[in-house]
């Protein structure tokens, strides 16, 4: 009997089909020069010996060619080659020698790199099955990152629309959908997911209900609601990107707050007429958002603040032309960014993309941080409550922040309550005890002399208001934010994690029928237990820190 030895590859080899494999789905295209071997030496995490052995592999296979003097250019993979390419890239999925691998901060990432990605493995997909296949092909898609993430998407209008369309199409697997707006004849013209049938219902659910169409495999969710004060922190805090596609500063501000607090990255894009621009923030990387406004800006600002009731009715009303073209163009840029981010690869926060459609030109400027900037704040380690914002009082959380602060303790709303109306004209005072996105412009008129009455509101609750008993979420706390509590020295911060089930699930228009809303916040009530005594008994309890 003939003993047919087992053939040993090398490690050369094993580099030899890494490289092949990067060959063969285009990482490396054809005709493009290997980085040099210092740089393979680095990103493989291997000896130059190993790297020239390799190398010496692939050229006696045609599969790269030496160039004297200069170095090693990838062939044309034909008939002639293909088979060989194909064996050697086999041998790097059949056996890994024990190889360390090279670091994800090891990567080149600068812009004129080229694209090696040794880690990414040959996939040869089936076209005809997996609508994701051709992605495959493309150097840098990563399948598991794309289905694995988490993105919030704020707006749901023209930019909304052409953003929500491309992830989906690129299988971004979870979107949580948020805009306050209903759809109207105007919105038919930009906005490829309505249709003239849904005039009148929500943009949110809308937009989710035929992205879920156009891509079944992914998970979505809407929410019907305005960023600037429905938005609960514990949602921001678990996306992986944010981008929004917003049509004014207020909401823009609002949004870059929120994600700086949590640490994420956003994706900005505006829109007018011929217009548009391009802007990702990174917490602690250049300018915010924030910074990038003049003082012009500043003031408008200040003003609109100092008549919050006359704010909201503006943003309500403010209407930009845009084209569905630019919406295309500026959409595609911000899904692409957002792409890019997931994927860890080089973007320029701090950064704007011009783009002016009238003379195709594009720039990019840079903005200068500010150090004075009043978003630039991180929130520090968050306690997670087994607690909803519909059965916990504003009481029950000043006691649970009091067992760590002191009495001194306050808690600090981040929606203005307004507490009463008073009119200088009859003097008569309305006690109204409402979050401010539920007091309408109109309402603030005197119903007697109709002059525009004086608005006492607070986002302070020191423990002596006479509404402790009321919940946090009829003094506008949205489910599952995250409240602050400050004794004038140290902040702590106290998420409602009770709501994960109802605020946060990507589970709309699933076939399986998804848990009802009323019977989570049934369990919530049922099974409340935040005492006093369990905090101080376990400190820890439930704490958890956010990453970097
Ligand atoms: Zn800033
Ligand atoms: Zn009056």
């Amino acid at each position: 009997m003939e003993i047919i030895p087992v053939p040993r590859r090398s490690l050369a080899d094993f580099v030899a089909g890494k490289l092949a494999a990067s060959i063969l789905n285009g990482a490396i295209p054809t005709g493009s020069q290997l980085p040099p071997e210092r740089e393979l030496m680095k990103q493989l995490a291997v000896s130059r010996s190993t790297v020239r052995e390799a190398l010496k592999v692939l050229g006696d296979n045609h599969i790269i060619d030496a160039r004297q003097g200069v170095g090693w250019f990838v062939r044309k993979i034909d008939q002639s080659n293909f088979a060989r390419a194909r064996e050697l890239a086999q041998t790097e999925r059949e056996e890994a020698p024990p190889l360390s691998r090279p670091a994800s901060s090891d990567i080149p990432t600068g812009p004129r790199r080229l694209p090696v990605a040794p880690e990414k493995p040959l996939r040869i997909p089936n076209l005809r099955t997996d609508r994701l296949g051709t992605f495959d092909f493309i150097s840098w898609w990563e399948r598991k990152r794309v289905e694995e993430a988490k993105i919030l998407i704020v707006g749901a209008g023209a930019l909304g629309n052409e953003v929500i369309k491309n992830l989906a199409l690129m299988g971004a697997g979870n979107l949580f959908i948020l805009d306050f707006d209903t759809i109207e004849a105007a919105n038919l013209s930009r906005s490829p997911l309505f249709r003239e049938s849904d005039e009148g219902r929500r943009k949110a659910e809308v937009a989710a209900a035929r992205v879920k169409e156009l891509n079944p495999n992914i998970h979505v969710q809407y929410h019907h609601g305005d960023v600037t004060t429905q938005l609960g922190l514990g949602v921001v805090r678990r996306m992986d990107v944010i981008i929004g596609c917003l049509d004014n500063r207020e909401a823009r501000l609002a949004l870059n707050r929120f994600a700086y607090w949590m640490k994420k990255p956003w994706v900005d894009g505006a829109i007018q007429e011929l217009l548009g621009l391009v802007r990702v923030f990174i917490p602690g990387q250049g300018a915010c958002f924030e910074c990038t406004l003049n003082e012009q800006a500043r003031r408008d600002l200040a003003v609109r603040y100092s008549c919050p009731l006359l704010a909201r009715q503006n943003i309500l009303l403010g209407k930009v032309p845009t084209t569905p073209t630019i919406a295309s163009i500026i959409g595609a840029m911000q899904s692409q960014e957002a792409l890019k981010l997931l994927h860890n690869m080089p973007v320029e926060p701090g950064k704007v993309v011009h783009f002016n459609g009238m003379i195709n030109e594009m720039h990019t400027t840079s903005y200068n941080p500010r150090d004075d900037c009043e978003s630039h704040w991180t929130y520090g380690e968050i306690t997670e409550l087994p607690a909803s914002v519909h059965s916990t009082t504003l009481s029950d959380l000043l006691r649970i922040a009091a067992a760590e602060l002191g009495p001194d303790t306050i808690i600090e709303l981040d929606q203005e309550l307004i507490l009463s109306l008073k009119c200088s004209s009859c003097h008569t005072v309305e006690q109204i005890l409402k979050p401010i996105s539920e007091v309408s412009f109109e309402s603030a008129h005197c119903p007697i002399c109709g002059v525009m009455r004086e608005t006492e509101m607070t986002h302070a609750i020191t423990g002596s208001e006479p509404f402790l008993n009321r919940t946090l979420a009829s003094v506008g706390v949205p489910p599952l934010h995250i409240l602050r509590a400050f004794n004038a020295q140290e902040y702590r911060f106290y998420e409602m994690t009770g709501d994960l089930p109802e605020a946060l699930h990507f589970s709309d228009f699933e076939e399986s029928p998804p848990v009802r809303k009323d019977e989570i916040r049934q369990r919530i009530r049922l099974g409340e237990t935040i005492r006093q005594e369990e905090i101080r008994i376990n400190p820890a309890r439930g704490k958890v820190i956010l990453r970097d």
